[in-house]
């Protein structure tokens, strides 16, 4: 082979490595080989599924007050991410989790308002799961996946490949969408990750961000009796709550400027 045309395949393989790079909201650089386009697709395919097949809250009040905290977070969101469709379904089932799909599609599961006592509790679980959105988590794990070859499978899944049944029932479909929703394997950097960003988009929004360890507290409280889904999912303990504690430098003056702005939620059930 000529000189030109290796030099040629190496600037290929160059661009195409820069361009499948990107940033977190946290300026790490992370590698995502997929269209993000394809998986909001996906996203949106296995929303529609759940709205369709899934036992919805139909209680007006909690659908309003989860909605006000959502709305308020994404509120916050800017640019691209400001941008996506985001869409929200309340499933009627007692299990303490919530998760979101890439595209913008967060699901909460009713058990979790068990948990998340108050609007400040149920903001850093919506936030923590919309910063997995906005750092492309799901984009990233199947990215890194597939550079172990693994990641055939791992996009099989996510991209529904097989795996998911029109004919299945919700359950089958929940569990399905939730593993596109990656509250499953996401890694221990990228959950510190989303816990960072999910606190700044909770202070920013107005609540307060001191209620994160709140929140973990009820959980490490409830698994005493039985480990909630998102718990077991979210690894916790007290490394957990000493992280979010070490970001109060930062979110309370944010937290504080939203409060000076005019920036209060009042959402309640
Ligand atoms: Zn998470």
């Amino acid at each position: 082979m000529s000189s030109i045309y290796k030099y040629l395949i190496s600037m290929f393989i160059l661009v195409t490595a820069v361009a499948a790079c990107s940033t977190t909201p946290t300026g790490r650089a992370q590698l995502t080989l997929k269209s993000e386009a394809i998986l909001a697709q996906e996203g949106a395919r296995q929303m529609q599924i759940i709205r369709e097949q899934a036992p919805l809250v139909q209680d007006r009040a909690t659908i309003d007050y989860v909605a006000c905290v959502a709305d308020a977070i994404v509120g916050v969101l800017e640019d691209k991410d400001a941008a996506m469709y985001w869409e929200m379904a309340i499933v009627n089932q007692p299990d303490v989790n919530a998760f979101v799909m890439p595209g913008g599609k967060i699901v909460v599961k009713a058990g979790i308002l068990s948990v998340a006592q108050n609007q400040h509790q149920l903001a850093a679980v919506i936030g923590h799961e919309v910063a997995h959105v906005t750092a492309h988590h799901a984009n990233e794990r199947a990215s890194r996946g597939e550079l172990t070859n693994y990641g055939v499978e791992v996009l099989a899944y996510i991209l529904g490949g097989g795996y998911y049944n029109q004919t299945a029932g919700a359950y089958s479909a929940l569990s399905t969408a939730s593993t596109l929703g990656l509250s499953n394997p996401f890694s221990r950097m990228q959950e510190s990750e989303a816990d960072i960003i999910g606190l700044q988009y909770m202070a920013k929004a107005g609540f307060d961000p001191r209620e994160s360890v709140t929140l973990w507290k009820n959980m490490n409280a409830k698994s005493e009796t039985k480990i909630p889904e998102f718990m077991s999912t979210h690894p916790s303990g007290e490394t957990r709550i000493d992280s979010l504690i070490e970001q109060y430098s930062t979110v309370l003056p944010m937290y504080n400027e939203a409060k000076a702005a005019g920036r209060n939620p009042n959402c309640t059930r």
